[in-house]
């Protein structure tokens, strides 16, 4: 059979169901339901097999930063991949595209970050980062120093290293994980966990837990501390203010590795180019991923400081994958990151749809079943509540309401996800304030809905 578009629906859900796995789902479900068709999408819509026009406001998974249907990106592909399909960069070789999106990315990073070493997903590039702190100290004559602390319900990706990193219990408790000398503290979730706390004093406690954690294991033993700068796949938890410089001064007083996962944060999403420029971070490492090509082409990668590279590569680094800097892939990202700059979707994201989405987002606090509503650039939750007032969870059945009101989203053609008790939104980010309005209005009909 050949298999297209055309076919229907229920043919192509059977098919999909009998053969496909999928990731993050439960199979059963698949083949009594049968999942959601995509055909097609354009800017922010996408488009299933029956014809609806749905709204992306997840940007796939977080990562069409310049929505769907661009030609450039495209023609860029067929280029390369007539000119150099394939060529990789160990042993003493290189190619253009690498070198152009490498000196793209020096330019565009803050700070020292000048150098970059590719992968062809997030997840690949937070191993890659384990391997190089850990190398890093080894260089530096302190092999001990190979702990890497990171945060509960952190995600940084699905590789046995890249799920131990994260702090996903449902990950934790499937296949073995967490990999040893990875250590977890608490995240910065005023709203679920702060009790009777300001989300001021909260903030510093939970940045404290790193110091506490650093005391506890020895300090001569700790060798970075990773976090996304907006927990994303956590449910978009937003810190309070006063975690960052506090985590940013047990960084500094400790001399320990900063790595900070950019794969969500980065390339505009939060009005800067990094997450790590808009909460005023200084890391070492960033990895990134998602949006660098707007998720046209797989790849990753890490951001790496002057100091970092320079240990680094006074050693034979023996780590690297077959697709890292891949011609196709890296083409496209340059061609994609050109786009960011010269259509100004940044300062779109900090000044115009950044700036209304939190108006229009923040304003479904009104609705009964919204207790805090936070946004950061265009990435955005509420969380949902019974009481606003004791900020009480829906304990019992905890993650049916969001899985409720995700199901109403879907039926109202609205991609939004939830993360237990927490509804986020993550779109393109050249949404117009009219494809925002149309969000926002298709968001409360589902609460209303679910209510
Ligand atoms: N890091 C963060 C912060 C992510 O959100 C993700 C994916 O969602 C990853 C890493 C893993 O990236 P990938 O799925 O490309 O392996």
């Amino acid at each position: 059979t050949v298999i297209t578009n055309h076919m229907p629906t229920q043919e192509l859900q059977a098919l999909d169901a009998a053969h496909h796995m999928h990731p993050f789902s439960t199979q059963d479900a698949l083949a009594k339901r049968g999942a959601r068709v995509i055909t097609r999408a354009d800017g922010v819509w996408i488009t299933d097999s029956d014809g609806n026009r749905i709204i992306d406001g997840m940007a796939g998974l977080w990562c069409v930063n310049v929505g769907y249907g661009r030609d450039r990106l495209a023609d860029v592909a067929s280029r390369q991949m007539k000119e150099l399909p394939y060529y990789n960069t160990f042993f003493m070789t290189t190619h253009v595209p690498a070198i152009a999106l490498s000196q793209k990315l020096a330019e565009v990073a803050p700070g020292d970050l000048n150098h970059v070493f590719y992968a062809g997903s997030g997840s690949e590039a937070n191993d890659t980062n384990i391997r190089m702190v850990r190398t890093y100290w080894a260089q530096k004559g302190k092999p001990d120093k190979k702990v890497i602390i990171s945060r509960k319900n952190a995600y940084h990706g699905s590789t046995m290293a890249g799920a131990s990193l994260g702090g996903m219990s449902g990950m934790h408790a499937q296949g073995g994980l967490p990999i040893p000398d990875i250590h977890h503290i608490d995240q910065p979730n005023w709203w679920a966990e702060g009790g009777d706390m300001s989300p001021e004093e909260f903030g510093l406690e939970r940045a404290r837990q790193l110091e506490q954690a650093i005391h506890d294991l020895g300090e001569d033993r700790v060798a970075a501390f990773i976090a996304e700068p907006v927990q994303g796949a956590g449910g978009v938890i937003v810190a309070p203010d006063t975690y960052w410089p506090e985590i940013q001064r047990i960084c500094d007083k400790y001399e320990i590795l900063l790595i900070a996962d950019e794969v969500i944060c980065g390339f505009g999403r939060t009005g800067n180019w990094f997450g790590s420029q808009t909460l005023n971070i200084r890391p070492h490492i960033m990895t990134i991923a998602k949006g660098l090509s707007s998720g046209y082409q797989p790849i990753g990668g890490s951001i790496v400081c002057d100091e970092v590279a320079e240990v680094i590569g006074a050693c034979e680094f023996n780590h690297g994958y077959t697709y890292a800097a891949h011609p196709v892939a890296a083409a496209v990202a340059l061609e994609n990151l050109n786009i960011i700059e010269e259509e100004g979707i940044i300062e779109h994201v900090r000044t115009d749809i950044g700036p209304y989405m939190k108006e229009l987002w923040t304003g479904l606090m009104d609705h009964p079943l919204v207790g805090e509503a936070k946004i950061v650039g265009m990435m955005g939750s509420i969380a949902l509540t019974p009481h606003k007032e004791s900020r009480a969870r829906f304990a019992a059945e905890a993650g049916t309401i969001g899985y409720i009101t995700r199901e109403r989203c879907f039926a109202n053609n609205l991609v939004m996800r939830h993360v237990g008790d927490r509804m986020i939104i993550s779109p393109p980010l050249v949404m117009t304030r009219d494809e925002a309005d149309i969000l926002i209005e298709r968001a409360r009909k589902s609460l209303d809905e679910a209510y």
